[in-house]
């Protein structure tokens, strides 16, 4: 019995030098996709229903991998956040996100969208240059401060609601705004909500599920709606899927929408291609 204990350690250390060894080769090669740059930008429209027109965009990183393609931020985020390396995909976004609008609102001033919004990683959001970084961004690209918006999670906000607050105000005081990604997920008191500067509020997708069809989902999102244009928010919807959805809500006076329905996310040559007028 004695043999075969040792002999399931040694099998588990094996398989744990394994995981331990495939894990840094990962991360190696994240690193070299930083550097090397085989990230890409995809950015999504987000839709002014009353208006028809494309007001922003979502910037959202994909990974070009050599090796499997086209990669989803699912496929290398947690690897990104649990190595750090998630500041540096950050900032190549952010920098990235300006570099393009600038370009796009120089070359089609009536066309291009009025602004980008950028995720911002708990471990960015934390740390202390994140101003410095927006500002000096800016000035680099010469992307007006009003052209970008920052999301941060409800959940990153809800981690430290007395220290995060000063932080967005001061980025605030630089003229970007901030929006509250996934709102509704975070379990939260709404107590926060009171004391987190923000612009825009984004509903989390989930709360689109059985919306049609159903009075008491319907009633929740309303609610929702409700609150966020109660205080002073812009609100969007997030992950419209079809046009029955899009119209429930726009009948409950939610003004802005993001979802397959509109459009998906893609790179910003293919997004200019699909609105240039034909002929045009
Ligand atoms: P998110 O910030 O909530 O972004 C929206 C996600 O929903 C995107 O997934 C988008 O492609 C997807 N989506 C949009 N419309 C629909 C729809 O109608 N139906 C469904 N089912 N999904 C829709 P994506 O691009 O895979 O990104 C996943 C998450 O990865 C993002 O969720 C965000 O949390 C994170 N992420 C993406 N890019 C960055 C980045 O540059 N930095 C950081 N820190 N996080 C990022
Ligand atoms: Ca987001
Ligand atoms: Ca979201």
């Amino acid at each position: 019995a004695k043999e075969q204990g040792k002999a399931r350690c040694v099998a588990f250390q094996a398989d744990m030098h394994t995981r331990l060894v495939d894990q840094l080769d990962q991360e190696r090669r994240l690193r070299v996709a930083i550097d090397r740059g085989e990230l890409r930008l995809y950015l999504q429209p987000i839709v002014d229903t009353v208006a028809g027109r494309t007001e922003g965009v979502e910037a959202l990183v994909r990974w070009q991998d050599p090796q499997a393609g086209l990669r989803a931020p699912g496929t290398f985020l947690p690897l990104a956040e649990s190595t750090g390396l998630i500041t540096d995909i950050d900032r190549w976004v952010l920098r990235e996100s300006c570099l393009t609008l600038r370009a796009w609102q120089d070359e089609d001033p009536a066309g291009a969208p009025d602004w980008i919004t950028v995720n911002i990683s708990a471990a960015l959001l934390d740390s202390p240059d994140l101003p410095d970084l927006v500002t000096r961004t800016l000035r680099d690209t010469g992307l007006r401060p009003e052209a970008l918006l920052l999301e941060v999670t409800e959940t990153t906000l809800m981690r430290d609601v007395a220290g995060t607050a000063p932080r967005l105000e001061r980025l605030r005081s630089c003229g970007v705004r901030i929006a509250i990604d996934d709102f509704g997920t975070g379990y939260s008191s709404l107590g926060y909500l009171r004391d987190i500067p923000a612009d825009v509020l984004k509903i989390d997708r989930s709360f689109l599920d059985g919306l049609v069809g159903s009075a008491r989902h319907r009633d929740l999102l309303a609610a929702v709606v409700q609150l966020g244009h109660t205080l002073g928010l812009r609100v969007v919807a997030e992950g419209v899927e079809d046009a029955a959805q899009l119209a429930e809500l726009v009948g409950l006076g939610c003004r802005y929408a993001q979802g397959y329905h509109l459009a998906r996310p893609a790179p910003v040559a293919a997004l200019r291609a699909a609105a240039q007028p034909v002929g045009g």
